[in-house]
């Protein structure tokens, strides 16, 4: 491969020369205002008009019923997995190839992750392979599935729809509900992504969204959860906000609950992002539509939105030819002002989860060694 021609080809839809960021956050609307505001009314804190705002725009955004707003992506990942049941000792199926908050969110519970292949084309976690795990080592017992190998309950699902690409999801749904496993969609880098028109996140009983500073909208940090069960809602805002019972005065907390709950000066700067969101993901689509020709004449995968679904085209994507190319790559780029990022190392060869339960992982083993992200910020 031309290191030098792609990266001046980057650096020149990028219209720069010096340093270029993988991503970048775009204050371009409302911010400053609704900021403003929200000191002005000295409602900084966890209680505020901006949060409530927030919550029924990003639900109305993404079609479902009820939005619960989190400190961060990681915390609403944490409180929809207790939401589905996982206890200590429980399995959750999820990807290898993932950000580690997907892997933490299980663990904070004393739950196990079990990590099962992706796709290809979608980095996504594979609905024939969670099928053949699900036949090789699962059995459904009074409505539960048990992990025959392991002995323990496989409570929950939770598929990632990598760098915005949407997963499977819906053969992902009808696997999950045919072995009464729960289906937690974290869906922290996919928002503005659908499959078959139907937003990511909304097929499972619960979905988590991130808005940390790199991620496609961001209030610094943030996260939501997203449901169309009015009592998980309830449950989410509950535990999420210490599980205070709502009194005038008294401190009575029914159960151990949680400190998550967004600040309104976050949810502030929130609001003003998701007015702008359509316009970021247009740009990403172009900036896509520059770059496919581009690779493709060079003969470099560069990688699309898969079949059925829109993506986001949060962090655009190449596949190099293995990992020594990989290596020489980002070298050469990040040397040259141009910042690259190899995909995540599996989640199974982390000191932590070492010792956990994997199916066949040759898709996310081959990916790992050829996967980097290139400059996909929005373009003013
Ligand atoms: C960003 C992200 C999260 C959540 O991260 P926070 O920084 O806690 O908001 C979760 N899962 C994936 C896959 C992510 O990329």
């Amino acid at each position: 491969m031309d290191f030098e021609a792609v990266t001046k080809f980057i650096q020149k839809t990028f219209q720069t020369e010096t340093f270029l960021p993988l991503h970048e956050p775009r204050f371009i609307g409302n911010e400053k205002a609704y900021l403003n505001e929200c000191i002005d009314s000295t409602f900084v804190s966890s209680v505020g008009a901006f949060v409530d705002r927030f919550e029924s725009d990003f639900a109305a955004y993404v079609g479902s019923r009820y939005a619960v707003a989190t400190v961060n992506g990681t915390a609403a990942l944490h409180i929809a997995l207790l939401l589905a049941d996982v206890q200590q000792d429980d399995e959750v199926i999820t990807q290898p190839l993932t950000f580690i908050a997907t892997a933490n969110a299980i663990s904070y519970i004393g739950a196990h992750p079990v990590f099962v292949d992706v796709d290809k084309e979608t980095m996504g976690l594979s609905p024939d392979a969670l099928q053949i795990f699900l036949e090789a080592h699962c059995k459904v017992s009074d409505a539960r599935c048990i992990n025959t190998t392991s002995g323990k309950i496989i409570k929950a699902c939770v598929p990632m729809h990598t760098f915005g690409h949407p997963c499977r999801i819906d053969e992902i749904k009808a696997l999950c509900d045919q072995w009464h496993i729960a289906l937690v969609e974290d869906a922290a880098e996919s928002l503005g992504s659908t499959y078959k028109n139907r937003h990511t996140g909304t097929f499972g009983a619960l979905g988590a969204f991130s808005f940390n500073g790199n991620k496609i909208i961001t209030s610094g940090g943030g996260g939501v959860i997203v449901t169309d069960d009015e009592d998980l809602a309830k449950r989410a805002k509950h535990i999420s906000t210490t599980a205070k019972i709502p009194h005038k005065w008294e401190y009575v907390h029914d159960e151990i609950g949680y400190n998550y709950r967004l600040p309104n000066l976050n949810a502030a700067l929130l609001c003003a992002q998701l007015e702008n969101l359509d316009r970021f993901l247009e740009d990403k689509r172009m900036l896509a539509s520059i770059y496919e020709p581009f690779f493709s004449s060079a003969s470099i995968t560069f990688v699309k939105e898969p079949q059925s679904s829109r993506s986001n085209y949060w962090l655009q994507t190449l596949i190099l030819n293995d990992k020594e190319e990989q290596e020489a790559f980002l070298s050469y780029t990040n040397d040259h002002g141009v910042m690259t990022r190899p995909i995540w190392r599996l989640m199974n060869k982390l000191e932590m989860f070492k010792k956990c339960q994997c199916g066949d992982l040759s898709n996310a083993l081959w990916l790992e060694d050829r996967v980097v992200n290139i400059p996909s910020g929005v373009r003013l």
